[in-house]
Order: C-alpha cells, then sequence, then structure tokens
C-alpha cells in the first residue's frame, strides 16, 4: 500500500531522514519508536505532504503511483490521515463545517439531512458525544477529546492510510484503550493501514502491530515484531544500540 524508498528529506538545508525504506501493506499496523529529534514527526508530515520538508532523494508511492510532490489535500484525497501530536485549533470552525466541506471536496453529494445522519451515526458508533459535532474544530479540548475529534474525522472521512504521530500523548489509559478500539474497529470494516508513532508500549497491547521499527538520527536502526518493542520499553534505546547524547 504504502511505499517509501530510499527517502532522504531535508528541513532548513539540514538533513533530517537519509536512506529511509519501509513498506506498509494494506491492513496491517506498524509502529515506529526511537527517541526525541530522531524525525519521526518529519517523515509524518512529509509523507503527508508538509513542504516544509524537502525530498532531495528517493520516493514516497500510495498503491504504486508516486505521491510526493503532491499538495497535501491532494494526498488527503487520496485517503492519507494523520493525527497530528498537537491538532490544530480552528476557531470559528464547525466540526459540522469542516466535515461537510471536505466530504463536499471529495465529491460526495448528499443532503444536509443525509449529512446529520452520517454525523450522528459515527458519534453513536465511536461513543462520542454529539455536542462534539457543533463544536469548533478541536477549540478548548483536552488532549483526549481531540483524538476523539479526529477518531470522529476518520469515521466521517473514511481514509485507508491513518498516520498517528505520538498518539499516547495527552491520552489517560481509559482514553487510550477507547482510541485502541476504535481504530481497531474501523481498520476491521476498512481494512485500513496504521502506522503509529509512540513512546510507550501499553498501547500496543491493545493495537497489536504487524511490524516495529526503531528510528534513529534519520535512519531505521531495527526492524521486527512486537517483541522489538518490548525489548525497548525494557532496556530503553541505549540498551538496544547507541544513542548520541
Ligand atoms: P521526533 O518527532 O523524532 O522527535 P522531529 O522529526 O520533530 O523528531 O525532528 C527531527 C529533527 O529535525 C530535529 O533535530 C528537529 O530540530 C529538526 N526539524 C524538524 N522540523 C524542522 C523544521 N521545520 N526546520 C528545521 N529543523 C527541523
Ligand atoms: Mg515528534
Amino acid at each position: 500500500m504504502l511505499e517509501i524508498k530510499n527517502l532522504r528529506v531535508l528541513a532548513d538545508g539540514k538533513v533530517i531522514l537519509d536512506g529511509l525504506n519501509m513498506s506498509i501493506p494494506k491492513d496491517e499496523i506498524h509502529v515506529i519508536m526511537g527517541p526525541n529529534g530522531t524525525g519521526k514527526s518529519t517523515l509524518c508530515r512529509t509523507i503527508v505532504g508538509d513542504k516544509t520538508y524537502e525530498i532531495s532523494k528517493g520516493k514516497i508511492e500510495l498503491e504504486g503511483e508516486k505521491i510526493d510532490g503532491l499538495t497535501p489535500d491532494e494526498i488527503a484525497k487520496r485517503g492519507i490521515f494523520l493525527l497530528f501530536q498537537n491538532p490544530i485549533e480552528i476557531p470559528g470552525v464547525t466540526n459540522a463545517e469542516m466535515l461537510r466541506a471536505a466530504l463536499v471536496d471529495r465529491g460526495v453529494q448528499e443532503s444536509i439531512f443525509e449529512f446529520n445522519k452520517r454525523l450522528n451515526s459515527s458519534c453513536e458508533r465511536l461513543g462520542i458525544d454529539k455536542s462534539f459535532i457543533h463544536r469548533n474544530v478541536n477549540e478548548n479540548m483536552s488532549g483526549g477529546e481531540k483524538k476523539k475529534n479526529e477518531l470522529l474525522q476518520i469515521d466521517v472521512l473514511k481514509p485507508n492510510f491513518i498516520i498517528l504521530d505520538e498518539l499516547d500523548s495527552g491520552l489517560d489509559v481509559d482514553g487510550l484503550k477507547s482510541l485502541s478500539e476504535g481504530l481497531l474497529e474501523y481498520k476491521k470494516t476498512m481494512k485500513a493501514s496504521i502506522l503509529i508513532i509512540t513512546h510507550h508500549t501499553n498501547i500496543l497491547e491493545y493495537l497489536h502491530p504487524d511490524k516495529v521499527y526503531i528510528l534513529n538520527e534519520g535512519k531505521i536502526v531495527m526492524e521486527g515484531d512486537e517483541k522489538l518493542a518490548e525489548k525497548i520499553e525494557k532496556n530503553g534505546f541505549k540498551g538496544a544500540f547507541s544513542v548520541s547524547e
């Protein structure tokens, strides 16, 4: 589904990622762990077309088609959705308005009545309070509420590739569990792929990953299954490879 080939990315003239290869098939969950400042968020933002990051080598393909070079909007329409580490607040725009605009933009034609029915049933399915529909996007929401709000966006926009940058930040144990359950349910029905950035393995108890990568200084230094994540949790990154201070 998503192929990253020999990717080199620069930010502000500095090489952040170099020689990065990943292949994430349909209906799989892959996890990236790694020390701070090693390029995890850079990778996420590069995939979704953030032009702050310059691809100087390599490519990114979705279903065999090159997507690097496309605008963030075009990439989103291809079905890639990024849950930000710190989701932006959009004062003055409600979830309903934003989602309606996004659906219209994707060529979905439905009446306001059908649209409202869609939002209401998403809220019911996800256990989200219906007041969320008319709240401004992420405004005055707690970390947990923002993640729930993004889950609502996923359920409405139906992406087939979801990226979660630090999905556990700002979530308590219950929040983590309900987000994981929502994601798994979504994956089951949509056969979506999920790429997760995390520092903690608690989430992996719910979302058993097919593959775990360790990123250090812009390169994948280790690859394995769930056991690799457990090893890192127990011994830290320093126990696994040399980390420069
Ligand atoms: P991580 O998410 O793994 O903690 P980041 O991808 O946020 O790491 O950052 C990796 C490195 O790239 C850091 O050294 C950071 O300072 C640098 N970096 C990230 N974004 C930019 C940017 N827009 N301009 C300059 N440097 C950046
Ligand atoms: Mg980050």
